[in-house]
């Protein structure tokens, strides 16, 4: 199968520089490494790469719907004819098993097609017209239109946890294709194989769509010195990230640190506390319990939206919750990280939590260490403290990243409402209550709303459901941008503008704005929202 990966950049005809440094993606079930080698781009190339970009923009950009949607739906089709080379390679790279690989193409094809339905239809251009009135007194009003327009060329960073729906073609590229940006991916050094293969995909599409040279690339090379150059160059207008917050910062930094600087969308780090109220806890003490389990150690709590953290009243019902929870969490197996690096980090967490005995953290089950298997091995870890030791201790607040979790007992409203407004920003926050608990919980449900990009009325925030109504970001540290959303169609507004014509010619308007609406789009015309001509 190694023949289809070439080990190389993919950047169409583009000839450029490689630095002579390789590196190869490390099997986390062994520590063996994977061939083929990887040939990291040169740091001189990059400038040829992201003219390459800034070339396509205005010939990509200039494609109509249909034609981007065209080749949104191009690229899923050609992820899914290549699914039998990401079962081999995938799981090789990431330890993540089969079902996972088949589920998050499924996903990740998906998302392209929805975003194709959008462009097609056009509206999410928010076409807003309001009409001329010359005879205004004091003064004549202006004929004044807007609608959204793409940014030019977007550099999109893959993670490491989802190497396919938040990677080569995941949501940030998908957004961005479709809005009408080219886009620069620079690849995880953790699933090089995979990234080529989507690469490999998307570049087919490119071909076969008749899209300009440009419009895809995929850049092997390290996040400090390829990743930050990319993010310096002043033709490119945005970057999507998710990873560390060591790395989204720093990347936040250097945009903020240009002549022009750019939004970064960076997706960072978030512990998404689960609030379960008296009630509820007395009542689904069990079901509470096992459906956390699962949550947490679902993909050994690789996900952004883990629960880290789970408030509960104190008292003997707590007690019989941890009882059963504990259990769970000692029978389950070890598993392996996504790579060495995630599965240091945890242990480092979670050692970090367990040397707080003193400030009174309880260690009821923290067996992180590997049982002779690979490095990557971890397993699971469970914590608990007061509310009073939680506000006492910074250290508690930051993410494990993987398959641990701290109970923290309250008790009362106001002990919960102060830990709660001492978070940091969450991507989740969920709330388990019965009617009656629900009804007397306003202060709660606000202090929660206040920290959180989505809000859960049961259930557990693992699984984001891919729709027009989801908003999978929050307020910083969770992502950079608290504005914005990495996950559903509302993501094609991180890399657009709105620009605005005033008593432009209608011949010289897009179409999206001209009287006659030849593109049948839902517009807000003098305030009312209609598909009809002016
Ligand atoms: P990462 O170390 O931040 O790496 C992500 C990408 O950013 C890589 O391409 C990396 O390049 C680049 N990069 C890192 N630091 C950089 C810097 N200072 N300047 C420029 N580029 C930089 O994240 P990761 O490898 O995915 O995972 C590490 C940790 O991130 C995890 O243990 C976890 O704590 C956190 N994480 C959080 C989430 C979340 O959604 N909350 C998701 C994934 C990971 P290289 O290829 O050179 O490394």
């Amino acid at each position: 199968m190694n023949t289809e990966l070439t080990g190389h950049s993919l950047l169409g005809n583009l000839t450029v520089k490689e630095s002579g440094a390789t590196f190869r993606a490390i099997n986390p079930g062994n520590d063996e490494p994977l061939e083929p080698e990887y040939h990291q781009l040169a740091g001189s190339s990059v400038d040829a790469v992201v003219a390459q970009a800034k070339a396509a923009f205005p010939v990509y950009s200039s494609k109509t719907g249909a034609q981007r949607a065209e080749f949104l739906r191009q690229i899923a089709a050609n992820i899914e004819g290549v699914i039998e080379s990401l079962v081999e390679r995938m799981p090789a790279e990431t330890a993540l098993p089969e079902p996972r690989v088949r589920g998050e193409s499924g996903r990740t094809a998906g998302q392209l097609r929805m975003f194709a339905d959008l462009i097609e239809e056009g509206s999410w251009q928010d076409a807003r017209i309001d009409t001329a009135d010359p005879d205004r007194q004091p003064i004549p009003k202006p004929d004044v239109r807007s609608h959204l327009q793409p940014l030019g060329p977007i550099v999109v960073f893959c993670a490491s946890n989802f190497p396919l729906a938040f990677s080569v073609a995941g949501g940030d590229t998908a957004a961005a294709l479709a809005a009408g940006c080219p886009v620069i991916v620079k690849a995880h050094h953790s699933h090089p194989g995979t990234a080529e293969l989507v690469g490999q995909a998307v570049m087919k599409a490119v071909a076969s769509c008749q899209m300009p040279d440009g419009t895809f690339a995929l850049v092997y090379g390290s996040g400090r010195e390829i990743g930050t150059a990319l993010v310096q160059h002043s033709a490119v207008k945005a970057v999507g990230f998710t990873g560390s917050r060591g790395g989204g910062t720093a990347l936040m930094k250097a945009a903020a640190a240009r002549p022009e600087p750019i939004p970064v969308f960076a997706e960072m780090s978030s512990i998404n506390p689960v609030v379960v109220l008296s009630e509820a806890l007395h009542a689904h003490s069990d079901q509470l319990a096992q459906g956390l389990h699962g949550s947490v150690t679902l993909g050994l709590g690789q996900f952004c939206t883990n629960p880290g953290l789970v408030f509960l009243p104190e008292g003997e019902a707590a007690t019989a919750f941890t009882e059963t929870l504990k259990s769970l969490f000692d029978e389950t197996a070890k598993g392996c990280s996504l790579n060495q690096g995630i599965a240091e980090s945890y242990r480092a967490a979670t050692a970090a939590s367990a040397a707080l005995a003193q400030a009174g953290v309880v260690v009821h089950t923290a067996n992180t260490a590997p049982d002779g298997g690979s490095a990557c091995q971890v397993g699971p870890a469970l914590f608990q403290v007061s509310a009073k030791a939680f506000l006492a201790n910074e250290a508690l607040h930051q993410e494990a990243f993987g398959p641990a979790t701290t109970l923290v007992t309250y008790r009362n409203e106001s002990d919960l409402v102060e830990a709660l407004e001492s978070l940091e920003g969450q991507l989740t926050g969920t709330i388990h209550g019965t009617q009656a608990d629900l009804s007397g919980a306003s202060t709660i449900i606000a202090a929660l709303k206040s920290r959180v990009g989505r809000l859960l009325f049961g259930g557990f925030p693992t699984g984001v459901e891919v729709c027009h109504a989801m908003v999978h970001g929050g307020p910083y540290p969770s992502t950079s941008d608290g504005r914005s959303t990495s996950v559903g169609t509302m993501a094609i507004q991180r890399f657009v503008r709105a620009v605005c014509y005033q008593n432009a010619p209608d011949s010289l308007l897009p179409e999206a704005l001209q009287n006659e609406n030849p593109l049948k789009l839902q517009r807000l015309v003098n305030g009312q929202s209609t598909k009809e001509s002016l």
